[in-house]
Formats: structure tokens, sequence, C-alpha cells
């Protein structure tokens, strides 16, 4: 049976390149970084040149990087630290959010009190930019923004360089969750002055259980994990130097092929969106999903004119892997929180979404199995709707 794999955002395949270096690193370099002897100096060794070369590539300092285990600990650790250890009193959010800010957030509030507020969303699931304006405007709380750079199952952008000045005017910290653009965009955090960021190795063909947390040089959070004090006291326990290592290799190979790798899947997105609706009448996209300037090019939402909470296993019984909503909501085919979000009951009720997400490997082809599937499955609804 053919096997196609677009579901890219939930995670990725291994670079054999990345692979390769974490073999070698695992055979020859098992010493703890914490130990003095030479054969912890030189995995310490390899963790800072690491951290070194993942600073450099978002022009921060290597003092701002500190690895953790995903983008879901890297998103807790800042939210979490910016209300016990900032002083922060307000936090500015949405319902767009990854499920691990989401829950962040709703942890703090139900527990300490902290005022929350989440922006109006746009029927194309964009922010109130000019609400964020005027609360913003309101500083007698110190106030946190966390607002995602990209959205996991629409793939709308998030203007982070008006974000960051409007923060900076007015003196609020910005943690932005770039789990989804890391590696797919050139992004340099002192220019684009955010206070906080997130990163997931295997978002980027990296392995999994390796992420880092960007946090700007005067914020000073402290630790959720205590312990031996590792990563300068932010994060306890003992690091993870092969997936750290495989984190850096996986970056490093984004960013050298980021714009080969760009055209090949911006073309593998604008092929879909032409055959989809060449073939599905009444097929349309969700959220900024179809725009190219204003989404991931990685990711494409589509809005199928019937409703058949089923499809996911359809498509699977043809060999295609796709989400109906992030990762972690897949396979219970529940409605997520974005979707909940952008439609109404009723309007769920006569659609289907489905997200498919592109990596470098994905061909033509792939798209070719999708949407004769898909356009099987739609002239079954259709004919039962005559
Ligand atoms: N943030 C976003 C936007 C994501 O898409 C994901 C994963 O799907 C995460 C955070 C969580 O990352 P991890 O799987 O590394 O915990």
């Amino acid at each position: 049976m053919q096997k196609v794999y677009l579901d890219n955002a939930a995670t990725t395949a291994i670079h054999p390149q990345v692979i390769e270096e974490m073999v070698t690193v695992m055979k020859n370099c098992y010493g703890n970084p914490s130990s003095t002897h030479v054969f912890g100096r030189e995995a310490k060794a390899l963790l800072e040149l690491s951290r070194k070369k993942i600073a450099q590539q978002f022009n921060a300092s290597p003092s701002e990087i500190y690895f953790t285990s995903c983008g879901t600990e890297s998103n807790n650790t800042i939210i979490k630290s910016c209300v016990n250890d900032l002083g922060v009193k307000r936090i500015i959010s949405s319902y767009m959010e990854h499920k691990c800010v989401l829950e962040s957030i709703n942890d703090i509030e139900n527990r300490n009190g902290i005022e929350v507020i989440r922006l109006n969303i746009f029927k194309d699931g964009s922010i109130d930019y000019s609400q964020l304006e005027d609360l913003l405007k309101d500083d007698s709380k110190k106030t946190l923004v966390s607002l995602m750079h990209a959205n996991n199952e629409l793939g709308n952008l998030l203007d982070v360089e008006r974000v960051a000045k409007l923060c900076q005017e007015n003196k609020a910290l910005f943690h932005t969750d770039t789990v989804q653009t890391i590696g797919h965009y050139k992004l340099d955090f002192q220019e684009l002055g955010i206070d906080f960021a997130s990163c997931s190795a295997h978002k980027i063909h990296g392995p999994k259980g390796a992420g880092f947390l960007y946090a700007k040089k005067s914020t000073h959070i402290k630790p959720l994990i205590a312990g031996g004090g590792q990563e300068r006291g932010l994060r306890s326990g003992t690091e993870n130097i092969y997936g750290i290592v495989g984190l850096a290799k996986s970056l490093e190979i984004s960013i050298e092929e980021l714009s080969s790798h760009k055209k090949h899947i911006e073309g593998i997105k604008e092929y879909a969106i032409n055959q989809l609706k060449l073939n599905i009448p009444g097929v349309s996209f969700n959220g900024l999903s179809a725009d190219f300037e204003k989404s991931l090019y990685t990711v494409l939402s589509i809005k199928l004119p019937f409703h058949d909470p089923l499809i996911s296993f359809e498509l699977e019984l043809a060999g295609i892997a796709v989400s109906q909503g992030s990762a972690c909501s897949s396979g219970a085919a529940k409605v997520s929180k974005v979707m909940e979000t952008l439609y109404t009951e009723e309007e769920i009720n006569q659609m289907t979404p489905l997200r498919v997400s592109f990596s470098y490997l994905n061909t033509k082809e792939d798209i070719d199995a999708l949407v004769s599937t898909l356009a099987k499955i739609a002239s079954k609804h259709q004919l039962v709707n005559l």
C-alpha cells in the first residue's frame, strides 16, 4: 500500500545527516557534561558548541539559549516563570494558541488569580491588533503578551514585528511561540525585539525530546525544575547531549537549505490548492491558509464542503496521513478550539476541516494521491445529498 506523509506540522522525519551526527556522539561522547573529568569536559564542549551555533542563527547570545525537552516545556517555563518571577499580573493571549500555551495560561488563571484577556479573533483567524493596542495603553499591571508566530492548524502568521513594537512601547513582555516557524524563516530575535521564543527539534527534521527556549538577557526568569543547577540554574537535569547535537544540526541544515526547501514546498502547496479547487467542487481554505504572504508555506488548512468526522480514517485506509487538528487531538475527531473559535456549531456541522502539512520530502505525486482520494470521498457525499 502507498504511504503518503502529509502531517509535517505534527512531526518530521529525521534528516539522515542529523542521525549520523547523533550516532557519532552516542558512540564517542557519553560523559556527563557536569563531570569535571575529560569525558565530562568533552560532552560539555559539545553542549556549548551546539548552544553557540544555535544562538548565531538568531543573532542571540549563547547565554540567552536554554535547552529543554520540547516546545511544550519551553512554553510552560516561559509563561509560568513570567508570573512566578517577573511580577506579571496580566496576560494577553488568544484562543488560537497551542494547547501547551492555552493550558499554561488556564492553570495560572485558576491558581494565581492573574487577569487573562483573550483577544478577539476575526473570521480569517487573525487577531484584533487594535484591541491589543488599546489594551496595552493601560500599563497599570505588568503584562505579558503571548501570541504564536504561526498557528499550527491554520498556518496564519502573526505580524510579530508589529506586536513586538507595541509591547516595547508599552513596557509589556512579549512571548511568541515560534515552534512552527523556526527553521522555515530566518529570524533575528534582536531585530524582532521579542523577549521569549520557543523551539522544538522534531518539527525541523531533528530528534524528539530536544528543544530550547530563548529568554532575552535582561529578563531573568527562574527555574521550574530544581536540582543540579544545569542550564545556568534554569533547567536542572542531565542534558540530553545527543538530542541537543541533533537539534543544532537540524537547525543548521534547515537554515542552509531554507530557500531551496521554501521554493519546493511553496510549489507543492500551490499545486495542492489548484488541484483541490479543480477536483473538489465547493472546497475552500480555513483562515489565511491559502494566502502565501500571510500564512506558513508548510501548512494548508482545507475546508471540505461536507461533514465527515471519519475522514482521517478514510484517508488512512488509502495510506495517507493528515491531521484534523493538532497532533494531540487527532484521532479523537474532536472539533479543535481553533475551529470552534472560527465557526458556529451550524457551520461546523456542514464542513470538514483537514490540515495537510508539507516538508521538502513531499512530491506532487503525494498531492495527486491526496486529491484523488478526497475527490472520491467528496463524490460519495455529493451523491448522498442529491
Ligand atoms: N507550539 C506549537 C505551535 C506546536 O505546533 C507544537 C507542537 O505541535 C508545540 C508548541 C509543542 O511542541 P512539542 O511537541 O515539542 O512539545
